[in-house]
């Protein structure tokens, strides 16, 4: 059975003002002078309620110490010992609700089996639990609980007592008022810090978050109230993974989810065993990446991904139950709208943009460019349709330190994910076969921030028989403008006109050498038929066929196949 949000209002807290604020001066970044308006912002409007889980390490405000009511009753089960009261007019109390009549109030019952869950769950061997030890304990004690009506918002704590090194022997402290079923998740969430305590009690406090919250979701794994902090986080992928501000890292469980589901759920009990000489959870995370046979980037360039399909985009081959989770939703632009684009990725940020075809200018035509998408030569009639078949040119500068990805979706509903190199990348038949193409940027670097820019154009890119790479924007009236790179210092600058069934477009070298002609023209013939050739003419006299292979796909620079092309005299 799932739960939806809204039943848990007495169970959460609500959004604190401060915590707000702090978030939002974070979020407000990184945008430069552009069109582009990414998802990488702020958050637009508060959470709708609020998990706090203490865990008093590092927790700033309430670390001064406890302030424990008298709590008179105790209930032992096999492993804990739970204190509580049970004054009928103590704000401490539980409700004494006692179903079963056996003198123990149900709330603290169901605490108890919660606990002994998450205990069995988190230390019977893999694969049929989580293989983790037991956490530090008073020897022949059992693991202490207490339950009272929580200062500060919280649902619940886990105080180290006696360290040793990294290593620190705990308590819990569990408000007594939260509702079931949130209530078995924060018991797990919080017994998996006593179980991280016997690792590194001192571990970055958002990879102990994101962990914990993870861990009580294999115990309960039908409680989904871990996906809460996720309409949150799926706002503002832009921030850094490691970001904290008491909301984010929980939100952050979800890289914890995928790269359980990626390398198999011990790799997170791996990290917690390298997270016991090293304090920094980004440093033990890339190490046990690196054990892998992965990157810390690659592994952030492929969440980054993943993290586009989930919820409507669920399609079975990311997160298992992404189709419960919120979407990053970022806004839409037209590609005719935007001619440039500039912004900043924050370390272990990502960014995307999404860009759809030009309002009205899908139709149903066929696309004979889209056909020959490949390398099949294109023919004179090929070139020539109406509507014009264009693509969708991405240009795009990346700061090392950036991956970039595309993923491009077609009207029929698939998605594939392709990787952007070389620079320059052609999605052949844009406006008349797909729906959306978001570039994702990803920043795999954990401390700097980096950079990229890049243009749009509607139009074709051919690569033909020398190598030549033709990149043309078409206006919808035929208007040709573009550039070519002939293997020159720089592109040569390109414009034409696309009329009914003819076209002719002209390249002007920028800076005339002796080694280059002075410009060059292709035609094709009118009228033309499938026979007809498309011919080039330079300005030296030259003069041959001209045979362009329409690029669908990375379309880096020109790739000279010889040096008798039409831009030699
Ligand atoms: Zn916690």
């Amino acid at each position: 059975m799932r739960f939806r949000i809204g039943w848990y209002p007495g169970g959460l807290v609500l959004a604190l003002g401060a915590m707000l604020a702090l978030g939002q001066s974070i979020g407000g970044q990184g945008l430069s002078p552009s069109p582009l308006s990414p998802s990488a912002g702020s958050r637009p409007q508060a959470p709708p309620a609020r998990f706090l889980c203490g865990d008093m390490v590092a927790a700033t405000a309430q670390s001064q110490g406890e302030s424990q009511p008298r709590l008179p009753q105790s209930y032992q089960t096999e492993h804990f010992v739970i204190h509580y009261t049970a004054g009928p007019t103590s704000a401490h109390s539980p409700a004494l609700d006692d179903l079963d009549q056996d003198g123990i109030p149900d709330y603290i019952e169901l605490l108890g089996r919660s606990f002994e869950q998450a205990w069995t769950f988190y230390t019977t061997p893999s694969p049929q639990g989580m293989g983790y030890p037991l956490p530090p304990m008073t020897p022949g004690s059992r693991y202490p609980v207490v339950v009272y009506a929580l200062a500060g918002g919280y649902s619940g704590l886990t105080w180290p007592d006696s360290k040793s090194g990294r290593r620190a022997t705990s308590h819990i402290s569990i408000d007594a008022h939260l509702y079931d079923p949130y209530v078995r998740q924060v018991a797990a969430h919080e017994f998996f810090h006593a179980v991280q305590f016997g690792y590194n009690y001192t571990a970055s406090l958002w990879w102990r978050e994101a962990s914990a919250d993870w861990a009580a979701h294999q115990v309960f794994p039908d409680v989904d109230t871990y996906i809460i902090p996720y309409y949150d986080w799926f706002q503002v992928p832009g921030w850094s993974l490691d970001y904290t501000d008491r909301w984010h890292e929980y939100g952050d469980s979800i890289w914890a989810e995928q790269l359980s589901e990626t390398h198999g759920r011990d790799i997170i009990r791996s990290i917690w065993l390298n997270q016991r000489g090293e304090n920094d959870s980004l440093k033990v995370i890339a190490q046990t990446l690196g054990s892998s046979g992965t990157t810390l980037a690659a592994q952030f360039r492929d969440f980054a991904a993943w993290n586009w399909f989930t919820g409507d985009r669920a399609d079975g081959a990311h997160y298992k139950d992404g189709r419960l989770y919120p979407m990053i939703a970022p806004a839409d632009h037209p590609a005719d709208s935007m001619a440039s684009f500039a912004d900043t990725v924050q370390p272990l940020g990502s960014d995307y943009l999404a860009l759809v075809p030009p309002h009205g200018a899908a139709t149903a035509a066929p696309t004979p460019c889209g056909g020959a998408a490949g390398s099949a030569p294109v023919r004179t009639g090929e070139v020539i349709a109406s509507p014009l078949a264009r693509g969708l040119t991405l240009r795009l500068t990346a700061a090392d330190g950036l991956d970039a990805q595309l993923i491009l979706e077609r009207l029929d509903g698939g998605r594939i994910t392709v990787p952007f190199t070389g620079g320059r990348y052609h999605a052949a038949g844009f406006e008349q076969s797909l729906r959306r193409v978001v570039a994702v940027l990803s920043n795999g670097d954990t401390q700097v921030k980096h950079a990229f820019s890049g243009s749009i154009g509607l139009g074709v890119v051919y690569r033909d028989q020398y190598g030549y790479v033709w990149d043309l924007e078409l206006s919808p009236t035929g208007a040709v403008r573009g550039t070519v790179d002939v293997g020159d210092k720089q592109p040569w600058p390109v414009h034409g006109q696309i009329n009914g069934s003819s076209f002719h477009w002209r390249a002007v070298n920028p800076n005339v050498q002796t080694s280059w002609t002075t410009g060059l023209d292709v035609t094709a013939p009118v009228p033309d038929g499938p026979g007809a050739s498309i011919r080039w003419t330079n300005d030296s006299g030259r003069s041959d066929a001209w045979i362009g292979a329409l690029v669908d796909g990375s379309a880096p620079t020109s790739r000279l196949v010889n040096r008798r092309g039409p831009a030699q005299p």
